[in-house]
């Protein structure tokens, strides 16, 4: 028996034999020949431990091994960060990648990717320039602010205006604004990063102006509010205006910090939208310093906006940390070109994707409903009923979290007995399409809101390859859906 099984482990194909194989040939001109190599000797050593279970084994065929290296070959050259379609019903999700470039921002990433710029070459001089100086003329036009500078996302925004503004000192925030956006952002942890001691005045609920007065003292450094995005406190509630709140740190000499979160250039209610506080609001109601972030509702690339006075923006600058959190050149190019779409209120309507997504009418959407309804019912008819369904979208990233955006999309509802199982089975069956299809789990049906679904005729033209098991695994521990995305 044991030799029988020695025996077949040794009539293994040998490399050197699969190597000349046609499928291996085309195998090596496609992936080049380490990596076929390495995969090769993977597959066989695969097989020699089978053979070693199992006395009865007869080795693999060499057309076997090749096609088990062609199957992993293909897998391993998939990318691992690539397109889905976004049919969550949140339009700027954070696990989705938030904002879409428009695509004059991508052609302008593209640009500064590909050739050399003038990213810190001062092209007048012939000086040194700054990286910054790029976009900073937009922000003042847009926000009124007197400087602007650009860092890594709003959290390092926040943490570079605090370590270069307050450090060993005291900042004041009201304890109704004790934020955290997602998990690892919490405003009292990024306090005590930056090397500040938070000061927090008031209740949860209440927090008056008499609060913020009372706490100041000689190691105050700045008082610091933050915007409550992602929920609202209601009921018996109190909080300072921020005009009052600037007037009584400059009664104090000091800094008055806005960090408004998302932030968005222009007043949304133009477009049919619930307000959002814009940073030329914030400067004009007395900020000094105002942060917000470059990937939420401003619908550009992933940046931290710092706007505000000059002198302060200055201080910031010298930070040596500011280095350490800049952001590059391909980002840098497309936040421009987002910024000079501000300056034409059309062209941003029809250019700016996140602006066009989240105002598309719901009769949009529901029409886009009817058009995609039969080909989805068609996909999953020995498992699903498939009917359009309102729903409600959110804006997401933190925005206005108690704003939902009227909807349409389709609910596929198993017919299963065990309807949980039998949606999680959907929904894994879709995040396998080659663009995967993300949406969400409600009442025991997978729904697809639409607002977000662009490329029509490709969601259309996958759908036939769709695999639905008939019994799903046990959710794995910890696993969970797209919904988390309030952060
Ligand atoms: C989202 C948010 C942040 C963090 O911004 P990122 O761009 O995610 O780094 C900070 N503060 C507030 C109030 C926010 O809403």
């Amino acid at each position: 028996m044991l030799n029988s099984a020695a025996a077949a482990r040794r009539a293994l194909p040998s490399i050197d034999r699969l190597l000349k194989l046609d499928a291996v040939v085309t195998l090596i001109e496609r992936h080049g020949r380490p990596l076929v190599v390495e995969t090769l000797r993977a597959v066989l050593d695969g097989q020699r431990a089978i053979l070693a279970g199992d006395s009865e084994g007869i080795p693999p065929a060499d057309d076997a091994v090749s096609e088990q290296c062609r199957a992993r070959l293909h897998e391993l050259s998939q990318p691992s960060l690539r397109p889905v379609f976004n049919l969550t019903g949140t339009v700027l999700h954070t696990n989705l990648g938030r904002a879409l470039y428009p695509e004059v921002a991508a052609r302008a990433a593209i640009a500064a990717m590909t050739r050399a710029v003038n990213l810190e070459f001062d092209l007048g001089g012939g000086a040194r320039g700054e990286r910054d100086s790029h976009v900073e003329v937009w922000l003042q036009r847009l926000t009124g602010a007197e400087a602007a500078l650009v860092v890594n996302n709003n959290a390092a925004a926040v943490y570079l205006i605090l370590n270069s503004l307050a450090p060993k000192k005291e900042v004041i925030v009201s304890r109704g604004e004790l934020v955290e956006i997602g998990g690892a952002f919490r405003i009292p942890d990024i306090m005590a990063r930056a090397g500040c001691k938070l000061k927090e005045v008031g209740a949860t609920n209440r927090t008056h102006a008499r609060d913020y007065e009372q706490a100041i003292g000689e190691r105050t450094a700045a008082i610091m509010k933050v915007h409550a995005s992602n929920y609202k406190i209601e009921g018996f509630t109190a909080s300072v205006a921020e005009s009052d709140l600037a007037a009584i740190a400059h009664r104090h000499a000091l800094p008055f910090l806005n960090d408004l979160g998302s932030g968005m250039l222009i007043d949304l209610e133009a477009y049919g939208l619930p307000h959002e506080p814009t940073p030329r609001e914030a400067i004009a109601d007395g900020a000094d310093i105002v942060t917000f972030s470059g990937d939420k509702l401003l619908g550009g690339p992933q940046c931290g906006l710092i706007v505000g006075r000059r002198d302060l923006i200055e201080k910031i600058r010298k930070n040596p940390m500011k280095r350490a959190l800049r952001v590059d050149k391909v980002r840098l190019a497309a936040l421009e070109a987002v910024l000079r779409l501000y300056a034409d209120p059309a062209r941003l309507m029809r250019e700016l994707p996140t602006l066009r997504l989240l105002t598309r009418p719901q009769t949009d959407i529901n029409a886009q409903a009817q058009r995609v309804l039969p080909a989805l019912a068609a996909a999953v008819a020995d498992h699903a009923d498939a009917a359009i369904v309102e729903c409600s979208s959110q804006i997401g990233s933190g925005a206005l979290p108690v704003d939902a955006l009227p909807s349409a999309g389709i609910a596929l509802t198993p017919r299963a007995k065990r309807k949980r199982s039998a949606a999680d089975a959907l929904s894994t069956a879709f995040r396998a399409l080659p663009v995967p299809v993300i949406g969400h789990i409600r009442d025991g049906a997978f729904i697809l809101d639409l607002r977000c679904l662009d490329d029509e005729s490709g969601f259309i033209a996958q759908l036939g390859g769709l695999r639905i098991e008939k019994h799903e695994p046990r959710r794995r521990k910890g696993a969970k859906d797209a919904q988390d995305a309030n952060k």
